[in-house]
């Protein structure tokens, strides 16, 4: 899918990493069209909320939960809504590393019918000099 047809942006955080963060950065990093939120045009909703906790199973009910809300409130289409599994889940960062269940979580986000599907969100330049550097694990 082309970005221009994006719609919503919907980020999916780690559930531990939120008990300490607000989500600020990532909301922040996408208002303000930061590295991988760059190609967005300006009239893009925007949501976020946690995978529910490991083993990342409560993202189905939701991703359900949201998709009707999409269906009766909006007339977006699932293929204009673009999926970001925040950088707390899938890299290795100053909380902890990749989760191990990403491609657990992948499969049921596309299950649900969202195939727009992007690893990354805010990213922070600490932790990418350490990524750089080998002192945190590339993926
Ligand atoms: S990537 Fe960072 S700012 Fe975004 S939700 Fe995760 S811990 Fe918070
Ligand atoms: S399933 Fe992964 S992303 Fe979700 S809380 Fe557990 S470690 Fe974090």
């Amino acid at each position: 899918m082309k970005p221009v047809d994006t719609k919503y942006v919907i980020i999916i955080q780690c559930d531990i990493a939120h008990r300490r963060c607000s989500g600020f950065a990532c909301t922040n990093a996408f208002y303000d069209k930061e590295e991988i939120f760059e190609k967005y045009g300006d009239d893009i909703r925007y949501i976020s909320f946690t995978c529910g906790g490991c083993c990342g199973k409560g993202i189905s009910a939701k991703l359900e939960h949201f998709s009707k809300k999409l269906r009766s409130k909006t007339n977006i289409k699932k293929d204009e809504a673009a999926i970001h599994l925040a950088s707390c889940m899938v890299t290795d960062n100053h909380h902890y590393d990749r989760c191990p269940h990403v491609d657990y979580i992948k499969d049921i986000v596309s299950k649900k019918g969202y195939k727009n599907v992007v690893e990354g969100s805010y990213i922070s330049k600490n932790a990418k000099s350490k990524r750089e550097k080998s002192i945190y694990n590339s993926y």
